[in-house]
C-alpha cells in the first residue's frame, strides 16, 4: 500500500522526525481555515500518488488564507499522472537553504535495507540518478541494524556542518524505526530540508508498505484510502485472494501463485496479455471461485476469461460447482475457457457439460483458445 505524503508524515511524526504542522483538505474553504489556524505561511499539495507533484503545478505556496483558497481551488481542479487530486496537504511551509535526498528501500537482491543519500535533493534527483548516480551514495543496512555512529559517519559524508549531520543521523535512525517495524518496502524523505537557520526537516514523505505484512498491522487500515482502490482490489483483499491488476485483456483465475505465473508467461508466449494475476489458492471452496469471478469481471478490459486449474488438493469438481453456481447468479458477457486436469476431473467435466461448458486439459489448447476468443471480441 503506497500512502499518502499527510499519511507518511503522519507516520513520521509518530516517530519522532521533524515535520511542519498541517492538515488535510478537500475543499478549497477547509484550506482556507487550515491557513488561517497555522497563522504563516504555507504551502499546498496535492495529495496523490505519483512524484513530481512540484513539476506538476501540483505544490504551492500561499501567503494569506485567501490565496491558500485560490491555490488549494486550483490544485484540486488538477490530474497528476492520470489521477485527479482529491485533496491537498495545507502545511506551514519552511525557508529553504538547502534540498538533501535520503531513503531507505528494500533491497530485495541484497536481501538488506538500503540507505540512500544525496546532496542533490529535491525535484530533480531521477535526473540526478540518471546522469550523475555517483552522488546518490548508497549503503546497505546490515542484520545487525542501523547503529548511531554509522548513521553519523555516512551524514558526515554528505553534510558539511556538524550540527546539520548530527541532526541528519537522528533522523536517518529514526527512519529506519519506521523502516522496520512499519514493514516498509520504502521511506522517503525528499526533500530532505535544511532551513536558513540551520534547521532539518522531512518536507516530503514517501511511504510504501509491504501488503504482505498487513496482518501484523491493525493500523494500516486507518491509512487506506477506497478512492485508491478499485472495486476488484477491494474485494480481493476482504476475500483474502492474492489479486494483482495487469493492463491486458485477458482474466486469469488459477489455483497455485506458480501456475499462475506460468499461465501468464503462457498467454505472453502466445501473443495475448493477461489481465490480471489471481491466485485463489490452493483450498477449493467454490466461494473463492464465485469471488474471483466478481473480481475479474470488474476489470471492463477483460475481454475473456481462462481458468486454469490443476487439482491436487484443490478439487476439481469445487471449482466446476462454483463457476456453475457463480454463472447462474450472474451470467458472464465475455467468452470463459476453462483447463482443468487433476482430482475428481472427471466428476469436473460432468458438471460443467451438463451446465453446457467444455474443458479442456491442456494449458497450450486453453491458453491459445481464450486468445483468440479475446481476438474475436475485440475484432
Ligand atoms: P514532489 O515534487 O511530488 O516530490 O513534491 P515535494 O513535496 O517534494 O515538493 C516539491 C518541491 O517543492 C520541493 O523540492 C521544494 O523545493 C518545494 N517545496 C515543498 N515544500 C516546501 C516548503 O515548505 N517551502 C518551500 N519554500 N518550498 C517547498
Ligand atoms: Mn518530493
Amino acid at each position: 500500500m503506497n500512502l499518502h505524503e499527510y499519511q507518511g508524515k503522519e507516520l513520521f511524526a509518530r516517530y519522532g522526525l521533524p515535520v511542519l504542522p498541517g492538515q488535510v483538505a478537500e475543499t478549497p474553504d477547509e484550506a482556507r481555515q487550515i491557513a488561517a489556524s497555522i497563522g504563516s505561511l504555507v504551502v499546498i499539495k496535492a495529495q496523490v500518488q505519483a512524484g513530481g507533484r512540484g513539476k506538476a503545478g501540483g505544490v504551492k505556496l500561499a501567503a494569506s488564507p485567501d490565496e491558500a483558497y485560490e491555490k488549494a481551488r486550483d490544485i484540486l481542479a488538477l490530474t497528476i499522472k492520470g489521477l485527479p487530486v482529491r485533496k491537498v496537504l495545507v502545511a506551514q511551509a519552511a525557508d529553504i537553504a538547502k534540498e538533501y535526498y535520503l531513503s531507505i528501500v528494500m533491497d530485495r537482491e541484497k536481501k538488506l535495507p538500503l540507505i540512500m543519500l544525496s546532496a542533490e535533493g529535491g525535484v530533480e534527483i531521477e535526473e540526478v540518478a540518471r546522469v550523475a548516480p555517483e552522488k546518490i551514495l548508497k549503503q546497505h543496512i546490515g542484520l545487525e541494524g542501523l547503529r548511531p555512529y554509522q548513521a553519523r559517519e555516512l551524514m558526515m559524508k554528505v553534510f558539511t556542518d556538524f550540527k546539520q549531520a548530527a541532526q541528519a543521523a537522528d533522523i536517518l535512525l529514526k527512519l529506519y524505526n519506521v523502516f522496520m517495524d512499519g514493514d516498509c518496502s520504502l521511506a522517503e524523505i525528499n526533500p530532505l530540508a535544511v532551513t536558513p537557520e540551520g534547521r532539518v526537516i522531512a518536507l516530503d514523505a514517501k511511504v510504501v508498505l509491504d501488503d504482505n505484512a498487513d496482518y501484523r498491522h491493525r493500523d494500516w487500515e486507518h491509512f487506506r484510502d477506497p478512492a485508491e482502490e478499485t472495486p476488484g482490489q477491494r474485494l480481493a483483499r476482504e476475500r483474502g485472494l492474492s489479486y494483482v491488476k495487469l493492463d491486458g485483456d485477458i482474466g486469469c483465475i488459477v489455483n497455485g501463485a506458480g501456475l499462475a505465473m506460468a499461465t501468464m508467461d503462457l498467454i505472453k508466449h502466445y501473443g495475448g496479455e493477461p489481465a490480471n494475476f489471481l491466485d485463489i489458492g490452493g483450498s477449493s471452496n467454490p466461494e473463492k471461485v464465485t469471488a474471483a469471478l466478481k473480481i475479474i469481471t470488474t476489470d471492463s478490459h477483460v475481454r475473456a476469461i481462462l481458468f486454469n486449474i490443476f487439482g491436487g488438493i484443490t478439487r476439481c469438481d469445487d471449482v466446476a460447482n462454483g463457476i456453475v453456481t457463480s454463472l447462474t447468479e450472474s451470467p458472464l458477457t465475455v467468452p470463459l475457457v476453462i483447463r482443468l486436469t487433476g482430482t475428481n476431473e472427471v466428476k469436473a467435466r460432468q458438471i460443467l457439460s451438463d451446465f453446457g461448458l467444455g474443458a479442456t486439459t491442456s494449458m497450450d489448447e486453453a491458453v491459445q483458445m481464450v486468445i483468440a476468443k479475446a481476438q474475436e471480441v475485440t475484432a
